[in-house]
């Protein structure tokens, strides 16, 4: 049995490892959740999987947890950061699935790899935040970091253990999301509603905004560079609108190896349960002549300048990085209240960039402090733009 902890359990990819785990019930036990808020669908989880302990993120929503269902025989861990690093840590877990949204699993993450647990990531942006720190502690108490993130997954099967020095590139394909093909002038007016509709993926609503304004591919190039060792001048991205090519690895002979599969995360979920063993699983097979071409195309920043901004933050490492997810997640919050504009995303990340001194960060405690200036000079550039609005 691999006994695993879920860290986002009520979400889009926690109730996708949920599904892999039924699928499984002879290989794989849940001996961990987390959540959030969603109090009601935990406690749904914790009677149907029995874990053997739990957090949420607040104690309002641990109060409503235990009003919500019998929680006996689950130690209730607490909330916020410790509660998330007690589950990640606890003596019977395996593998940790980290697929909770935002950066408060970090601290969890690093907890998780110092108890030499294998880490199952999801969450791109606790590696955009402190990918050096994460890399460097899973070297050193020698754990595996199994990208979930269907790119990166794709790109760890097609390298398949192959030496770095016979890499020439990643190519990672983006869909473009629901914007692809529409030029920057007419994106100033569209919707959180217009944004949300994803054409090819069902996911979490702030990685599907980010996929609408190509973020989501600039933390992904961010993701590469740490997962795979690789500099951000040898990470292409491709627009293929069909999502059906995972993502592709260049050789240094000029051979291209692509991962193709269904659209559907159970499928990397379940190779970083099973990893490094193959099962055979419940997905339907991909029926090619079904999805008739595949196209490709380049990435068009002009209209979507969050994958440029990206590039640039990575370029100069250090603290840009951290700036970068920190001001993009606050935009994209605001972006989702209704209160900022589709094209102010970019333009408020673009200036908390570009206000903000980089620095090393090579300690948890330098990252944090480096994240909490960029979420408050991101919200006061973001006041500035509605004024303006
Ligand atoms: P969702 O918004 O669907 O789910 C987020 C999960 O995180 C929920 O279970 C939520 O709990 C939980 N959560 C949020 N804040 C906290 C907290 N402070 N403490 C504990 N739990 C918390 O997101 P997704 O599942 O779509 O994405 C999760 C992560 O995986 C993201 O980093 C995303 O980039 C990445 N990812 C997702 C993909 C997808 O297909 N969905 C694909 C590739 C990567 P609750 O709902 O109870 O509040
Ligand atoms: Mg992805």
């Amino acid at each position: 049995m691999t006994r695993i902890a879920i860290l986002g359990s009520t979400g889009s990819i926690g109730q996708s490892a949920l599904a892999v785990v039924d699928a499984h019930a002879d290989r794989l036990q849940v001996v961990g959740l987390a959540a959030g808020e969603n109090a009601a669908l935990l406690a749904a989880q914790i009677a149907q999987y029995r874990p053997r302990i739990a957090a949420m993120a607040t104690g309002d929503a641990i109060d409503r947890l235990k009003q919500a269902g019998s929680t006996a025989g689950v130690t209730i861990a607490g909330s916020g950061r410790d509660g998330l690093v007690a589950v990640a840590s606890h003596p019977d877990v395996d593998v940790v699935l980290c697929a909770s949204s935002g950066t408060e699993a970090l601290e969890a993450v690093l907890a998780a790899i110092e108890h030499r647990k294998t880490i199952a990531l999801a969450n791109k942006e606790v590696l955009v935040m402190a990918g050096g720190i994460v890399t460097e502690a899973a070297a050193r108490y020698g754990v595996v970091i199994l990208p979930v993130d269907s790119e990166h997954n794709a790109i760890h099967q097609c390298l398949h253990g192959r030496p770095r020095s016979e890499v020439r590139r990643l190519i990672l394909t983006a869909s473009g999301g629901p914007f692809r093909g529409r030029p920057a002038s007419d994106l100033t007016s569209v919707s959180a509603a217009d944004a949300l509709k994803h054409p090819t993926w069902r996911m979490g609503r702030k990685i599907t905004i980010d996929s609408a304004t190509l973020m989501n591919k600039g933390l992904e190039v961010i993701e590469a560079h740490w997962l795979f060792g690789v500099a951000g001048n040898q990470i292409d991205v491709v627009i293929h609108p069909q999502s059906v090519v995972h993502s592709m690895v260049e050789l240094t002979d000029g051979s291209i190896i692509a991962q193709l599969g269904v659209t559907d995360m159970r499928m990397p979920i379940q190779y970083a349960f099973s990893y490094p063993d193959r099962w055979a699983g419940p997905l339907p097979s991909l029926n090619l002549a079904k999805a008739g071409r595949l196209d490709f195309d380049e990435p068009d920043t002009s209209a979507f300048p969050c994958l440029r901004l990206a590039y640039r933050a990575l370029d100069a490492e250090r603290s840009l990085p951290v700036v970068l997810n920190a001001a993009n997640e606050i935009a994209v919050a605001l972006f989702l209240d209704g209160t900022l504009g589709f094209t102010s995303i970019a333009r408020v990340i673009e200036q908390t960039m570009a206000a903000h001194v980089p620095a090393e960060v090579g300690t948890l405690a330098t990252v944090r402090a480096v994240d909490l200036w960029a979420r408050e000079h991101a919200r006061e550039i973001a006041r500035e733009l509605e004024l303006e609005r």
